[in-house]
């Protein structure tokens, strides 16, 4: 969506009143957070704009608070946005009975982070871009600590969404066919899903490939009705016989004779898909043994589902920011 520059922001202290004319103010509508989806044109527009007009874009994104209530107990007071130059985007909430200020980004993603907001979001768009960590520091002139700290924020927001919307990974039902299939990484495994109908996928970091294990994941993201296809684990032998009556259809490959069965088609090719494009974004950022591998898995299917381009994953980064901090 683009937003028009200066539609708000021009009154000097209010900036949720859209204009002054004659004394009045006009209150804009208040829009839905999903209406907003900044791109990052329009924050790179305003990204050198001065503080009061950036500010307004942030409110108008749901990003930063629109308003304050005092937060002494006996007061409550709605505070006053007040220019100071001192302070982060040169405002404060001000509230005129107990003289108290408050930060523009209290309660804010932005509110807990050290580094200046315009920074973040050029390392938001670094991050998006898949550019490592140490490449970061240097284009913005950051430690590289406090780069990998911010890129831990950023991914908490892929995990968080990943859990308010458990139905994402619901694969396969009748009619879909599921492939399954395991990778090897250098301390454990990841296993990967496909529904090859929808299509779409998960994975997930396993600690090995029992049957327990597997069967774990399996249960919890292939809906009954699916026919599976994976290669001749012998941990896979169950499926035919789940309960008594399995849901599932379970067919299989011999990967010791060939990866695509010529006479029936059979083969686990996309989910082995799936699980390379994983390693292979594992490979790039270099954090194959990290000890947060399931984080950037989280990451991955994040990814997946909301930036398939650096741009969509910008935006979308920061509704979900918007929606996960609300005020
Ligand atoms: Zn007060």
């Amino acid at each position: 969506m683009k937003i028009a520059a200066g539609a708000e922001g021009e009154c000097s202290n209010h900036l949720r009143k859209s204009q002054c004319r004659n004394g009045r103010e006009r209150r804009l509508p208040r829009r839905k957070t999903s209406e907003i989806r900044p791109s990052f044109a329009d924050l790179a527009s305003y990204i050198n704009s001065d503080d009061e007009a950036f500010l307004a874009l942030l409110q108008r994104c749901s990003l930063v608070r629109r308003n304050l209530r005092c937060k002494t107990s006996n007061c409550r007071r709605n505070c006053n946005l007040r220019r100071r130059q001192s302070a982060v985007l040169g405002h404060v909430f001000f509230c005129i009975r107990c003289r108290k200020m408050y930060s523009v980004f209290d309660g804010s993603f932005f509110g807990t982070l050290r580094v200046p907001i315009r920074t973040i979001l050029s390392l938001l768009w670094n991050w998006v871009c898949e550019i490592r960590a140490g490449s970061s520091a240097m284009h913005l002139g950051l430690p590289r600590q406090t780069v990998i700290r911010q890129h831990k924020y950023f991914r908490d927001v892929c995990s968080w969404k990943l859990s308010e919307q458990p139905d994402l990974f619901l694969l396969g039902g009748p009619g879909h066919v599921v492939q399954i299939d395991e990778s090897p990484t250098k301390q454990k495994w990841i296993i990967g899903i496909y529904d090859c109908t929808s299509p779409k996928g998960y994975a997930a970091y396993i600690p090995d490939r029992s049957s327990e294990t597997l069967l774990q994941h399996i249960l919890k993201v292939v809906l009954p009705g699916s026919e599976i296809w994976t290669d001749e684990l012998q941990s896979y032998r169950c499926l035919s016989v789940l309960g008594g009556v399995s849901p599932y259809t379970h067919k299989t490959v011999n990967h010791s004779r060939y990866f695509r069965d010529p006479m029936t088609g059979l083969c686990t090719n996309r989910a082995e898909g799936y699980c390379s494009r994983l390693k292979g974004m594992i490979r790039r950022l270099g954090v194959m043994q990290s000890p947060f591998l399931p984080e950037y898995i989280d990451m991955f299917l994040w990814w997946q589902h909301f930036g398939r381009t650096a741009a969509d994953r910008f935006r979308n980064v920061l509704l979900h920011i918007s929606e996960k901090y609300t005020f």
